[in-house]
């Protein structure tokens, strides 16, 4: 937690975050589902392996197998057979005799290694060896992959698309996973028209639920899109209790600031226990959360940069631990900043960054220009957040900045 206090009636980010955490509930219902249907669910139990992969030595190359011994003794073997993927070669290999050998098919009893066919001369049923081999060369061992009983992913693991091809190449069919959120989202403002609409004099479109559904589409959250409310108390809070009585998260935009159509505080204070919060951070600094009756609440800001920051590095991150999940994977390295950026002492700011590789091959951030929290370009360039800690005043070309990689549910 930050002990820095120089933003009077802030909440650090930290503070923010440590908070928010302490009140969320990971879900415990499960379910079984088909593995092709599982991507970026969360594992409920622990999958331990039910076979050795592979279950048997194999050739990882089209050749021709023998035991080492009869290479040492002659360098022309016999051919006797052949082992073809899913078509194995059952008999006998002797001193002297080699068997043809497919990649991926199994190897004969009594042979322990592999000769690539480039590396032979074939004349019929000779053989010639023009090279020494390794005892074992080309041969994939039992297990070499994944043993037997073997833990392979645990509870609370995310499941990738390679997770999805480790479960199938176990045998496993079907997998025991935590029930997907349902999220309702609502965008309030009086300004908001949907792209298609036409725009009268003062409108602008509405983006945050757009983004948002987005984003939730691909943390597997199942979204419930309350669309545009206008910014009257009754209309809000009728929209809220039905959120609320759908969905295990209520994320509403706009109207969490102090303004005269900015109903959010009061309906909230109306239903539900609340932390409406001003936090030191950069953008985004009116931000709620608290409890509905049935859900908890996020409110962001309406300024579309704003919503997607606070929702990208506090809802998000709350949501996931509400899902079950043990892990979010998000890296920090520090670079140098190749220009001089502005920052005022107070807020932790989120600035946005281009990460490249410079002429020397050193890593290097570079700023995405103005930073404005409507600027919403300002995150489509991005690759990573340049992450500038509450205490800290302008940055000058040359310092070493801390960056944090863009994950994958922001690109
Ligand atoms: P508010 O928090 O309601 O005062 O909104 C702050 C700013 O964000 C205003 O300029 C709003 O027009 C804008 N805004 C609010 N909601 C959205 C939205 N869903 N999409 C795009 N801009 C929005
Ligand atoms: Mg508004």
């Amino acid at each position: 937690m930050s002990d820095y206090c120089a933003a009077p009636g802030l909440l650090p980010f930290d503070s923010a975050l440590e908070n928010m955490l302490s009140q969320i509930t990971p879900v415990t219902d499960t379910l079984s589902i088909p593995i092709n249907q599982s991507l970026n669910y969360v594992l409920a139990i622990d999958i331990t392996s039910p076979l050795n992969v592979p279950n048997h030595d194999n050739s990882a190359m089209d050749g021709y197998a023998f035991a080492i011994e009869s290479i040492k003794k002659a360098s022309t073997l016999t051919l006797v057979g052949r082992s073809m993927a899913g078509a194995p070669f059952e008999g006998e290999c002797k001193i002297g005799e080699c068997i043809r050998i497919m990649t991926g098919a199994k190897m004969p009893v009594s042979c322990d290694t592999v000769e690539m066919q480039e590396n032979v001369q074939v004349s019929e049923d000779n053989i010639s060896f023009l090279e020494d081999k390794q005892c074992g060369a080309h041969v994939r061992k039992v297990g070499e992959d994944i043993k037997l009983g073997q833990t392979v992913l645990r509870q609370g693991h995310k499941l990738s698309a390679v997770d999805i091809g480790v479960l199938a190449s176990l045998g496993i069919s079907t997998v025991k996973v935590f029930r997907q959120l349902k999220v309702a989202i609502i965008a309030t403002g009086d300004e908001l028209k949907l792209p298609g609409q036409m725009l009268e004099s003062g409108d602008i479109y509405e983006t945050n639920s757009f983004v948002l559904c987005a984003m939730l589409e691909k943390l597997n959250i199942e979204v419930i899109n309350f669309g545009i409310i206008e910014d009257d108390f009754a209309a809000i809070k009728e929209a809220f209790i039905e959120a609320d009585s759908q969905a295990d998260a209520v994320i509403s935009s706009g109207g969490v600031s102090v303004g005269e159509a900015d109903f959010t505080k009061m309906v909230l204070d109306d239903l539900g226990e609340i932390g409406f919060w001003k936090i030191a951070m950069k953008p985004g600094k009116p931000f709620a959360f608290g409890k509905l009756p049935n859900s908890i609440f996020f409110g962001l800001p309406g300024n579309p940069v704003s919503a997607l920051v606070t929702f990208h590095q506090l809802a998000l991150v709350a949501l996931t631990k509400m899902q079950h999940a043990v892990e979010l994977t998000r890296t920090s390295l520090q670079v140098k900043c190749i220009h001089d950026l502005k920052k005022s002492p107070g807020r932790m700011d989120f600035q946005r960054g281009v990460l490249s590789v410079d002429a020397q091959g050193e890593n290097v951030v570079a700023s995405t220009g103005a930073q404005g929290s409507g600027i919403l370009s300002s995150l489509a360039k991005a690759n990573c957040y340049i992450i500038l800690p509450a205490e800290q005043g302008k940055v000058k070309a040359g310092e070493i900045v801390t960056i944090q990689l863009f994950d994958s549910y922001i690109v």
